[in-house]
């Protein structure tokens, strides 16, 4: 019988890489991106009060953009890097975690928790710069900062929230309401049979409830 821990054994020993380090994998990821949030803290300067909305306009957008990344290439082949997302989230992340048991074992697990660490390079030596520089044509240097420091301290937020989500049920970091409540959230999302329709919104569940996927 094919049971999660056969699953479990099965992935560490063939997938995750002998050399694999879980404090590089985290030194990566988070050194990236809350790296790139304080070097756009402190680029930001004279800051008028409208300028914050970009925050509110970025955690909005954030919300959707996420959601629709998590529900397309992630949850169905035939979209940008389908077979690459595909196979790392629908196949990997979600037969590795299931319902019955959405905490992780041992720190090698993170190999499966945390977005690739390729992925957060090309975020940060790709896609950032490419944005600062399409953006830097239209929009003032705050503006511009501002819709950087959004995107970034979303993405940390989204492995943060996503990390937390895969915590055992009794972590003392779960008695946070708002952390419990998208442990809950994402522990649902984790079950087969509704992965691939319902309760994708990680960080906060806006697009779910607007957009109909929303499932208690
Ligand atoms: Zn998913
Ligand atoms: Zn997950």
């Amino acid at each position: 019988m094919i049971t999660n821990d056969n699953v479990r054994k099965k992935f560490r020993d063939n997938e995750i890489p002998k050399l694999y380090h879980p404090l590089v994998h985290i030194f990566i990821n988070f050194g990236i991106l809350i790296a790139l949030t304080i070097f756009f803290i402190l680029k930001l300067e004279n800051v008028v009060w409208y300028e914050w909305l970009w925050l509110l306009v970025l955690f909005l957008f954030g919300n959707i953009a996420v959601f629709l990344i998590h529900k397309y290439p992630l949850h169905k082949k035939g979209f940008f890097l389908g077979a690459y997302s595909f196979k790392k989230h629908a196949i990997q992340h979600h037969s590795f975690f299931q319902k019955d048991k959405p905490e992780f074992d041992y720190w090698k697990d993170f190999y499966i928790v945390f977005f690739p660490p390729e992925v957060v390079i090309g975020f940060g030596l790709v896609f950032i710069p490419a944005l600062y520089f399409i953006l830097s044509l239209l929009l003032g240097p705050n503006s511009v900062y501002m819709i950087l420091l959004g995107a970034t301290s979303y993405f940390l937020l989204y492995e943060f929230v996503h990390f937390s989500s895969h915590l055992p049920e009794n972590h003392w970091a779960l008695k946070i309401p708002h952390l419990k409540s998208m442990w809950e959230h994402h522990r649902t999302h984790h079950d087969p049979k509704l992965m691939g329709d319902y309760n994708f919104n990680i960080v906060y569940k806006l697009s779910d409830r607007l957009f109909g996927t929303y499932y208690k």
